[in-house]
């Protein structure tokens, strides 16, 4: 089967355990005021390839996949294209590579994201906001949904981890990674939380494909604010 992707990168160390193989997948639905990927947004970009040539690809870094390496597929929203991930990381963990599944949980067909999860070996699922309307004004997408993808991985005993972005003015209070931590600790096979820190890289991307970049005046979340909020974090889940 032929996927559609961004890009490729070969050698991530924060996407996952180890060093990862990163595919970036085409095609988002939603629209997170802070996404730093607008690139990965529309459905037709990209270009296409099989999954046994991801594998062939990826198998040339089995050598760097100690310590828990292996592959990561991210987006764009990986479950858009769930049949084909599900077939890469079946032929994947064939070969023995560990598969990590990066997704918003946002967008969902539940019996495709089984399918997904049932050879995915890690998810790693924002969770943007801690309130419903929060979700939907900012990213269109709803807290509810993520909340049932968490209960499937749960039920699938696939490994979590929770990612936060911190925006100042934004997601950036105690109470809200209070509530964040609360969110996550629900899903029983929750293994860790991170708090990511909002940056405005993606500027130039915005300007040269000629969209506002909403949080343009926001501030970029400082090293100490990241430290003071991770702090938060039960020391078990960091
Ligand atoms: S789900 Fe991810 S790729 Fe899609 S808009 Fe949000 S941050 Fe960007």
């Amino acid at each position: 089967m032929e996927g559609r992707i961004h890009s490729l990168q070969s050698m991530g160390a924060v996407d996952g355990p180890g060093l990862r193989y990163l595919v970036f997948l085409q095609g988002c639905p939603m629209r997170c005021v802070y996404c730093h990927n607008p690139d990965t947004w529309d459905f037709s970009a990209g270009e296409e390839i099989s999954s046994d040539e991801l594998v062939r690809r990826a198998l040339r870094f089995r050598p760097f996949f100690a310590n828990g390496g292996g592959v990561t597929v991210s987006g764009g929203e990986a479950l858009c294209q769930g049949e084909f991930v599900a077939e890469l990381f079946a032929k994947l963990q064939q070969n023995n590579i560990h598969t990590a599944l990066d997704t918003s949980g946002m967008y969902l067909d539940l019996s495709v994201a089984e399918r997904v999860l049932n050879h995915t070996d890690l998810v790693l699922c924002d969770i943007k906001f801690a309130a419903e309307a929060a979700y939907l004004a900012h990213s269109g997408g709803s807290l509810k949904r993520v909340m049932e993808f968490l209960s499937l991985c749960e039920k699938c005993s696939v490994p979590v981890w929770v990612r936060h972005v911190v925006t100042p003015g934004l997601t950036d209070t105690k109470e809200e990674v209070e509530a964040i931590i609360k969110l996550a600790k629900k899903c029983a096979t929750l293994e860790k939380i991170e708090l990511l820190p909002f940056k405005k890289l993606c500027l130039t991307k915005y300007q040269s494909m000629g969209i506002p970049f909403p949080l343009e005046e926001v501030p970029e979340c400082s090293k100490e604010l990241l430290e003071s909020l991770s702090d938060l974090i039960p020391t078990h889940l960091r």
